[in-house]
């Protein structure tokens, strides 16, 4: 059986932070862990990354850690009593000027003061993920006025969105930036920016990494409208990023529900035409909270993100605080492997009629074409610097398993996000080169049976040639 392609994120959370738990969440097929800073402490997120680092070391495995920003989610504040129940067609009240912790089922606190001059009569604000809808009917001084066109119960600081986007809260708030360090000191492989709107939120986001000496690759959440908008503001968002997420969550709130299916598959399109890794995020699985299967429903959306042919599919809720990770895990792992099985996932037309801009990328395409077209080849073996070869490889779409032999462990862990991407310590820097293709060979031999007569493509950078990076490409027969 071929290996799983696609790649797994994991959330960890109370149910998933002992040191028994991870281990368990690798082995089950983990690859890369999300830290939320929308919770938790510091202190804790520090601890879970210094598991995750020794975890993966013991067992030799290769697993990124992404680091998950809050972001401006704009909240209610709390209760007198933690909840109330709102009923249809009842007056509610969000209000700058109330105590924050005397909210009752006729009027509450909120923190951004911005709402009341965002929005006006008539617009739909959805609260906790849109089970509550409120009707704008007018707006006094500090208080947004509202009619409940949706009941039902409700609790403290659950986010609020506006139907249509439009709250112009900037991306990166105080907390963010403070928590950008933290991403900083823990070695963080990827950093999530929560609601952006622009390339710039993105360009900021790294710059504050880099000074902060993170050389983490920055992943843009797709949750707003306004970032769905056209292709223009879609393109220009993710030419910003290294990678983005499809957040359904808050996305799926602000455009619609009706819309969200075509929208995934937009932003999966473009995301692999523009060169990004691409995460599909949010409820795949939220039956298995409390429930050790899925749903046929969650079984078939897992299956179509696989289809659409994303990186990863990711677990928020469902490993953080549900009641079976481990099963959530292996439900979704099992999943993508039967999807990967379906012919569409194996043949590409990926720019098919474009001239490609580089060295290295015509070489990583080229591999690809030739991968799929002759059928012996078992195995690619990139081997490569900064992953850059094996993640346009990966945009490709193809059965065949690429290996990234690498010496850098950002790489490795970089890699691991890629579908179809298995990372490989390999270090040749001190190798003659004329036992190169040997040594790969050799250390290819403990991940992938190979038989004689096999193919393998090999692709390397020579480093005497004038142009940087990838420049050769092999075909190897195994005897
Ligand atoms: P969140 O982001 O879980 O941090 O809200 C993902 C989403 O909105 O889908
Ligand atoms: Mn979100």
């Amino acid at each position: 059986m071929n290996p799983r392609r696609t790649k797994i994120v994991a959330t960890l959370g109370p149910a998933t932070r002992s040191p028994e738990q991870i281990e368990q969440m690798m082995l089950a097929g983990m690859n890369v862990a999300r830290l939320n800073f929308s919770h938790g402490s510091h202190d804790e997120h520090r601890q879970s990354a210094q598991r995750i680092r020794s975890i993966a070391h013991k067992l030799q495995k290769h697993i990124a850690i992404m680091v998950d920003l809050q972001g401006p989610k704009i909240r209610i504040a709390r209760f007198i009593n933690g909840q109330v129940l709102l009923q249809a067609s009842q007056t509610f009240i969000l209000s700058n000027t109330h105590p924050h912790n005397e909210g009752t089922a006729h009027i509450v606190g909120i923190d951004y003061p911005a709402l009341i001059t965002d929005c006006q009569p008539g617009d739909e604000l959805l609260l906790d993920d849109g089970r509550i809808v409120l009707e704008i009917t007018h707006i006094e001084g500090q208080e947004v006025h509202t009619r409940v066109l949706a009941g039902g119960p409700l609790s403290n600081n659950k986010g609020i969105n506006r139907k249509g986007g439009g709250l112009s809260a900037p991306s990166l708030t105080a907390k963010d930036k403070e928590d950008i360090k933290i991403a900083a000191d823990i070695e963080a492989d990827y950093i999530a920016v929560s609601f952006p709107r622009y390339g710039s939120d993105i360009e900021q986001a790294r710059q504050l990494a880099r000074q902060a000496g993170s050389k983490a690759w920055i992943v843009a959440k797709i949750e707003r409208a306004e970032a769905v908008a056209d292709d223009q503001a879609l393109d220009e968002l993710i030419t910003a990023s290294d990678a983005v997420m499809v957040a359904r969550g808050d996305l799926g709130v602000e455009v619609g529900d009706a819309e969200l299916a075509g929208i995934q598959k937009k932003i999966i399109l473009h995301a692999r035409t523009l060169n990004k890794v691409v995460i599909t995020a949010t409820q795949m699985m939220e039956s298995m909270i409390a429930n050790p299967i899925p749903t046929r429903a969650e079984v078939s959306d897992v299956a179509n993100a696989v289809l659409d042919y994303t990186d990863a599919v990711m677990l928020s809720a469902e490993s953080a605080t549900g009641n079976y990770p481990l099963e959530a895990v292996m439900a979704m792992s099992r999943i993508c492997i039967g999807a990967e099985k379906h012919p569409t996932s194996n043949k590409s037309g990926h720019r098919l009629g474009q001239v490609f801009p580089r060295c290295d990328e015509t070489i990583a395409l080229s591999a690809m074409y030739a991968a799929n077209h002759f059928p012996g080849v078992k195995a690619i073996v990139s081997l490569s610097e900064s992953g850059h070869t094996p993640l346009i490889m990966s945009r490709i779409r193809s059965g065949v398993p690429i290996y990234c032999f690498t010496r850098h462990r950002e790489t490795q862990n970089r890699a691991a996000l890629f579908r179809g991407v298995y990372p490989v310590n390999f270090d040749n820097s001190h190798l003659d080169p004329t036992l190169l293709m040997q040594a790969v060979l050799e250390e290819l031999k403990n991940h992938q049976p190979l038989e004689t007569g096999d193919w393998i493509i090999i692709t390397n950078g020579d480093l005497s040639a004038p142009c940087n990076g990838t420049n050769s490409m092999k075909l190897i027969c195994v005897n």
